[in-house]
């Protein structure tokens, strides 16, 4: 498929935006209340990049979007989604299938995992990344179904206790509270899937 990365950057940006006050709710019950700060204005200089980043090849254009994010976002999560992104960029070829989507995904969020010494689980963004990069690669994904199961995992860390991050340190306390970066995950996932399908 060829891919609008013009149309999707928008999409991911602008959604990350948009939802910037809701993620440091999330982030200021069982963290320190900055992920959505963290993750607008990483957002923000993506887009401000943007012409630049429109101006490489895909894997090229994906490596870029990750350096910014790693630069600007800070936190946990910059060189997590930095990484995140950066291997896909390494993975991805110029003109990728669903199947070479699912790949590349699965590699990525393997890199996050080793980035972050952390397992599925843990009550993190990789909830919800692991599990849409295994159903992409089950070969019978819709946008819809994977819509659904990036809202679905994101809500499944709510009942989790969180071993990895800032949140770890409250122990049972993190219980009962939606993912920050799980939440954040999957507004991502959801406006590419809103992005790709636009395209028709
Ligand atoms: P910080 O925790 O440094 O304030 P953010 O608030 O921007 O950074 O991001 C917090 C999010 O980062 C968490 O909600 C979680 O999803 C993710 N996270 C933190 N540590 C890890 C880790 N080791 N592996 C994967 N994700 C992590
Ligand atoms: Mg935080």
């Amino acid at each position: 498929m060829t891919i609008a990365l013009g149309r999707l950057l928008d999409e991911v940006a602008g959604r990350i935006i948009a939802h910037a006050e809701e993620l440091t709710a999330l982030d200021s019950a069982i963290g320190d209340a900055d992920h959505g700060l963290n993750m607008k204005r990483g957002f923000e200089a993506v887009l401000a990049d943007k012409a630049n980043i429109l101006a490489k090849p895909l894997p090229e254009a994906l490596k870029a979007i990750g350096m910014t994010l790693v630069m600007k976002v800070g936190g946990a999560s910059g060189p997590l989604y930095g990484t995140l992104f950066m291997a896909l960029g390494k993975e991805l070829p110029a003109e990728p299938s669903l199947a070479d989507a699912a790949r590349a995904l699965s590699t990525a969020v393997e890199a996050v995992k080793a980035r972050g010494k952390a397992d599925f689980d843990n009550k993190t963004m990789l909830d919800v990344l692991g599990p849409v990069a295994k159903h992409l690669g089950n070969g019978s994904a819709s946008f819809d179904s994977v819509r659904q199961l990036a809202h679905d995992r994101a809500q499944a860390t709510i009942p989790m206790k969180a071993i990895k991050g800032r949140a770890s340190f409250l122990g049972e306390r993190s219980i009962g509270h939606m993912d920050p970066g799980a939440r954040s995950s999957a507004l991502m996932i959801t406006a590419i899937c809103d992005g790709l399908e636009a395209k028709g």
